[in-house]
């Protein structure tokens, strides 16, 4: 397999230790491998049973992720269906990325991996490292949230503070990454190949059909653009007959996607980075936003965003229907609220409650 540069094009092994191109651009893979739907492993119930459509691997690092249940539930008088991705191994979805990076990692001979997350990303990370015994080293914003702090370090990762805003832990992490790894979930494209099978569960769980609508909590879209290029795999198999709407929800207190889908700017406009009680998704800059605007473009969806306030309405809201939630993975079903005009929706509740600052 080889990466090419989303910038200038450049082509390279995936064989390799660099996490962005010369030019600054991200990577994505060069070829996908085609859905074939007579090639799931029915008898597996992680997210390996799509092993043939994943990247080639002699020996998946795996703790059982994917394959979460679709349960209904409903916000604003208006029904959907919940994909409890929460129940994931670490608590959020973002092992369904780490579970194909890690296994890579492994293979390519990596001891030693550094990464910069003050949260979900990190916990995945160390737990798939601890897993595949690969030291792990993690750059942290000084602020982060303690409950995801302590789960980092139980896992044994080595947890190195950053003063200063989030980037500064990025900067770090990169300059650490010359002598190491930096197994980054924003700029590695392998992490989109695990993140894409939530897609193809979503089309077997209802029963080979897709969702007319998709709502994500988006700060880098790596589960939004995921989900895209899964259901496009669906699409060109000639296994959907329509793309479902990809809607992105962001805080209000950060939202460049906003800005730039209702805007239409040529480029990614600076944007304050906001308090928001989303922390998850407090992003300024989505490495990959001009692939994200593609993605909602095409499919006719779009981008909402939402108040704190609507935020905790609809964490309490999931609450009192036994589904317990993080403030970020409630985002999603806040925009229900002046959302879609889909009927068949279906909404990814992307991390645990157990973790979250308790207010
Ligand atoms: C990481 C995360 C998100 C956002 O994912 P992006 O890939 O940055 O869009 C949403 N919810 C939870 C719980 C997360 O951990
Ligand atoms: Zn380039």
């Amino acid at each position: 397999m080889r990466l090419v540069c989303t910038e200038c094009g450049q082509e390279l092994a995936l064989a390799t230790r660099r996490w962005r191109c010369e030019c600054g651009g991200v990577f994505e893979l060069a070829e996908r491998p085609r859905f074939r739907p007579e090639a799931i492993n029915a008898e597996s119930f992680s997210l390996w049973r799509y092993r043939a459509m994943l990247p080639a691997l002699k020996e998946p690092i795996s703790l059982g992720e994917g394959w979460t249940p679709l349960v209904p539930a409903h916000a604003y008088k208006r029904e959907f269906l919940a994909k409890l991705e929460f129940l994931a191994p670490t608590g959020s979805f973002k092992d369904r990325g780490t579970t194909v990076l890690v296994s890579f990692l492994r293979e390519l001979g990596v001891d030693a991996v550094v990464e910069d997350s003050s949260g979900n990303a990190a916990a995945s990370l160390a737990a798939y490292c601890a897993r595949a015994k690969i030291r792990c080293r993690i750059f942290v914003p000084a602020h982060a949230s303690p409950a995801k702090l302590a789960q980092i370090r139980a896992y044994g990762a080595e947890l190195i503070p950053v003063e200063g805003p989030r980037e500064n832990a990025s900067l770090a992490a990169q300059q650490a990454a010359q002598r190491s790894y930096y197994a980054s979930h924003v700029y590695s494209p392998l992490i989109l190949e695990g993140t894409k099978t939530i897609a193809y569960e979503v089309w077997e769980q209802l029963g080979g059909r897709a969702p007319e609508a998709m709502l994500f909590p988006t700060g880098h879209g790596t589960l939004l653009l995921g989900a895209y290029y899964g259901f496009r795999d669906l699409f060109d198999a000639g296994l959907i007959e329509k793309m479902p709407a990809l809607y992105a929800v962001q805080s209000q207190a950060c939202a460049p996607l906003a800005k730039v889908f209702h805007e239409d700017l040529a480029g990614l406009p600076d944007v304050p980075q906001g308090e928001t009680i989303a922390e998850g998704i407090r992003i300024r800059r989505p490495v990959r936003w001009r692939a994200i605007l593609k993605a909602l473009r095409e499919t006719g969806g779009g981008v909402i965003t939402v108040s704190d306030d609507e935020i905790i309405a609809a964490q309490r809201e999931l609450a009192h229907q036994g589904l317990y939630v993080e403030p970020t993975a409630a985002v999603a079903v806040a925009g229900l609220r002046e959302g879609p005009g889909e009927r068949s929706i279906v909404i990814p509740l992307t991390g645990s409650g157990l973790k979250a600052h308790h207010k």
